[in-house]
Order: C-alpha cells, then sequence, then structure tokens
C-alpha cells in the first residue's frame, strides 16, 4: 500500500488543512460571463526605453501567489471565499510592438463589452500596456479618471520613441481618452523627471502629488482628497501602479529602480483604501522584471498589492 504516498507531481511539498494559500483564489476561466475580478497578463516589454524582462512578470506574480496565505490577521479578514478569475495572457506579435499594443486594447475592449461587470486586474509587462488596457476602459466606462502610482509622470512626447513605457498617459491624453483634470499621480520624486514635463502636466491640469507630499501627509489623505475631486466629474476610475513608485529598497526587480521612493506599506493602504471605493473598476500592476529580481522579492510586493485591494473591498 506504498503508493499512497505518492501525488501530483508539482504539488506543494507541504500542505496544512487549515491554511488556505492565496493562490488557491485563482480559478481558470472557463469562458462564461465575467462577475468580479479577473486576472489577465499583458506581457510586453519591448516597448521599454531601458532593458526590460517585464515580459515574464504575469507568470512570476502567478507563481508568488503560492508563497502566502488568505488571512490578514490584521483586520480579521479572511479572503478564502473570493473568486479571482484567470482570462490567460494576451498574445503579443514578436516583430511587432504597435501592433501588440493594439491586441491589448482590443482584447480588453472586448472583455469589457461582453462582461459589464468584469474588474480588470491586469499584469504588465510595462507601463506602454496600461494606456492600451485604459483606452478600451475609456470607451466602456463613460468619463474616466485614473490614479497613477509612479516614480515618473510618464507624459513623454511620442516623436523620439514612438508609443514607449514613457508616453502611456501622453498618449491618452492626445487621444482625447482622458482629461488631464481627471488624472492623479502619486510619488512622483525626484531626480527621475524633468521640468519640462512638470510644467506639461501643470499645462494638461494633472494633478501631481510628489514624494515630499507622500512622505509629509497620510497616504490615505491624498486618496480621500483625490478620490473626492475625481467622484463630483468621473463615471469610473482606473488606478495604475507601477512598481517603480517603491523605493529600490522594496522593489529591486523594477527596470528603473531609485532612492527616495515610497515604502510598501503606504502603497498597501493606498490599495486597500481603492478597493472600498466603488467607482473604481479596474487596476494594473506593471514595470517588473522578475530576470532582475531578488527572490522574486517584487513579484511578491505585487501579490500584496492585489491581496491588499481584495482586503479593501471586504471591509
Ligand atoms: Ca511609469
Amino acid at each position: 500500500m506504498s503508493l499512497h504516498y505518492l501525488k501530483q507531481a508539482g504539488s506543494a511539498v507541504f500542505v496544512d488543512r487549515y491554511i488556505t494559500k492565496a493562490h488557491q483564489l485563482i480559478k481558470p476561466w472557463n469562458g462564461e460571463e465575467i462577475e468580479g475580478i479577473g486576472l489577465i497578463g499583458a506581457p510586453l516589454s519591448k516597448s521599454s526605453i531601458s532593458h526590460s524582462g517585464a515580459s515574464f512578470a504575469p507568470a512570476s506574480i502567478r507563481k508568488a501567489f503560492s508563497a502566502f496565505s488568505t488571512y490578514a490577521v490584521e483586520e480579521d479578514i479572511d479572503l478564502k471565499d473570493e473568486i479571482i478569475h484567470d482570462i490567460g495572457d494576451i498574445e503579443m506579435v514578436v516583430t511587432d510592438i504597435v501592433q501588440s499594443q493594439k491586441r491589448i486594447e482590443e482584447t480588453m475592449l472586448e472583455l469589457f463589452t461582453k462582461n459589464p461587470q468584469f474588474f480588470p486586474i491586469t499584469l504588465g509587462g510595462d507601463h506602454s500596456v496600461s494606456a492600451s488596457v485604459i483606452k478600451a476602459f475609456a470607451k466602456t466606462k463613460g468619463t474616466i479618471g485614473v490614479i497613477q502610482f509612479d516614480a515618473h509622470h510618464d507624459l513623454r512626447n511620442l516623436e523620439d520613441g514612438g508609443p514607449t513605457n514613457g508616453t502611456p498617459f501622453r498618449s491618452l491624453l492626445e487621444a482625447g481618452a482622458i482629461k488631464g483634470e481627471n488624472l492623479i499621480q502619486i510619488g512622483i520624486r525626484n531626480f527621475s523627471n524633468s521640468r519640462y514635463y512638470f510644467e506639461y502636466a501643470k499645462e494638461q491640469h494633472v494633478t501631481v502629488y510628489t514624494m515630499k507630499n507622500v512622505r509629509e501627509r497620510n497616504i490615505v489623505s491624498i486618496l480621500e482628497e483625490s478620490i473626492d475631486k475625481l467622484k463630483k466629474k468621473v463615471d469610473a476610475i482606473y488606478v495604475s501602479v507601477d512598481m517603480d513608485v517603491l523605493d529600490q529598497a522594496f522593489a529591486p526587480g523594477c527596470p528603473a529602480i531609485g532612492p527616495g521612493g515610497m515604502n510598501s506599506q503606504d502603497l498597501f493602504d493606498a490599495v486597500s483604501y481603492l478597493g472600498k471605493e466603488s467607482l473604481v473598476k479596474g487596476l494594473d500592476i506593471v514595470e517588473i522584471d522578475p530576470t532582475l529580481d531578488v527572490r522574486d522579492m517584487t513579484s511578491r510586493v505585487a501579490v500584496h498589492v492585489i491581496l491588499n485591494f481584495l482586503k479593501g473591498r471586504n471591509i
């Protein structure tokens, strides 16, 4: 009877019957109408202006879910009954960046159109994928607002290199998908931007909270102010998390690491707050390169961003 000890290859080495692991929340999408959270990979990073293997992040983030449980002891909230539909990854065109970005927009547009209750959590990829997702979001959700966590404005001109990971919010403003007054940037930091683009942000009436604002104020008060401002003007809010908003100490796997950034707890508190807000109808996490990461630290932070967001929805 010793065959009794055999288990499926690759399954967990140790299982505790009283612990639900976060990866158990993820269920492959069965093709039926999606109601609620759906995870979707946009593995594109050839559009990066620096070396990036962010196309590997959807796989590494999914894998990192198995490192954590579903229970938030601080609030006594268990997410074990949540379902995260895994929609899959969007297939990229290996030799064509613009065509790949178009595929992301078209896929998201079809998903939003056919599934009005679908709440996407998009895993990049570099930050250029957000422009594609948000264009589809804007076409289907009415007037939209965007809250962007980022070290950089990402408002670079499109003439110097086309739609890269430095241009997504410029693309969105120029396409009329969002108005500057409905774009809020949080975590913009020193020696990572230029005056020209800060001036451009101001001209476009973009709200900019620098790292100094984040350090001197409670992050939740910044979010309260942001939601208050957007609530009067938009039908839906999209949240874009560029992981390089975090200090390099917390996110070593970002291509554009640097000091002077946010700590991970402030980001968790922020997304947890946003999870409570019913106007928030989409989230992405971008700019993690697992090939540069240390022990998957940055992918693990990404999983905590998602779990904290879900926690917020349950408060
Ligand atoms: Ca960015």
